[in-house]
């Protein structure tokens, strides 16, 4: 999903305080022993993504040499995909570079109404499928729709930006993403999350086109495994620097089905970089079997902290400071 009511976001960034330039702390009293870098080695050798080309294409569709095909009829234009890399671990003291290309995959659900999929609701399906596209591309909410047949819809043309993730907030090995609209695709799967319950479920054909658009994506732009991940593992909310503004697929996302290891056991960036907490009401809604990232994010974050010689609550302090800097 990409929009929630929960709260409005118009004042997310209303508690922001302007502090004169001179009063800011300087880099080296906020990194006593040098900014935290937590990447390992082995994180950053080159992945063996296995090959995809296109087949053939025309105005109606394309065909990928693993099965994919694309249905083109909704693709639409929004602005150009442009957006800033910041090094991970020291975000805010210079550094970043301009990408052009995309870095990730960002999974999302609908949190559609849904007909009960048998045979004989099947003109129901297509009708609430068809308007739910027509939505999508009226609101450049996605680049990519599966719907409840497995068709893969491109609506937001990957050259652009497309309204999905709102504020949110990522890292691999080398690089912080911030706001991932512009640097992530976004992949919608038409099913519902039901608020008060982890699950969401998508169909057999749903599960394959994922994987075969997972596929041909990290071929064309060399995306690692580990920027393949599902909008509640990136969503924050700045307005009271929790994680989880965003839940869809908070659990139940089919990674190994998917072709990909399971990123909910990746320390949740938004926590041990940029000090967002969260609380017990997120852990209910989401199942907290599934919310292994942000339990390994607390703890990098309490390490991280030791290692600075600070309390944790001073540390995330800092974290968050350096958060509001770089937005
Ligand atoms: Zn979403």
């Amino acid at each position: 999903m990409w929009r929630r009511t929960r709260g409005p976001l118009a004042v997310a960034l209303g508690f922001l305080v302007l502090v004169p330039a001179g009063t800011m702390p300087s880099a080296g009293r906020i990194w006593r022993r040098g900014p935290v870098v937590t990447a390992q080695a082995s994180e950053i050798e080159p992945e063996n993504i296995e090959q995809v080309w296109q087949v053939e294409q025309n105005t109606e569709y394309e065909t990928y040499s693993n099965g994919l095909r694309i249905e083109k009829r909704f693709e639409i234009g929004n602005e150009p995909r442009r957006y800033h890399v910041y090094p991970r671990g020291a975000e805010d003291l210079g550094g970043r570079q301009e990408r052009r290309a995309p870095a990730g995959i960002v999974f999302h659900t609908t949190e559609s109404q849904l007909a009960d999929f048998r045979e004989d609701q099947t003109g129901r399906i297509r009708l609430l499928g068809g308007a739910l596209l027509e939505f999508v591309r009226r609101e450049r909410a996605y680049h990519y729709l599966i719907d409840r047949f497995g068709r893969v819809w491109r609506v937001v043309k990957e050259s652009d930006s497309a309204n999905h993730a709102g504020h949110s907030v990522w890292a691999d090995a080398r690089w912080s993403y911030v706001n991932l609209n512009r640097s992530f695709i976004g992949v919608s799967v038409e099913t519902a999350t039901q608020a008060g319950s982890d699950r969401a479920e998508a169909t057999a054909a749903q599960i394959h086109a994922l994987r075969v658009l997972t596929g041909m994506l990290r071929a064309r732009y060399g995306i690692t495994a580990r920027n393949c991940v599902t909008h509640a593992q990136v969503s924050v909310n700045p307005a009271n620097m929790r994680a989880g503004y965003h839940y869809d697929w908070a659990a139940n996302f089919p990674y190994p089905a998917v072709g990909l290891p399971d990123n909910y056991a990746i320390a949740a960036p938004g926590m041990s970089l940029f000090g967002f907490n969260y609380d017990q009401a997120l852990v209910n809604v989401t199942g907290q079997p599934f919310w292994k990232g942000l339990l390994l994010g607390e703890e990098q974050l309490r390490q991280d902290a030791t290692a600075q010689g600070m309390s944790v609550s001073a540390y995330r302090q800092t974290l968050a400071e350096r958060y509001r800097r770089i937005l």
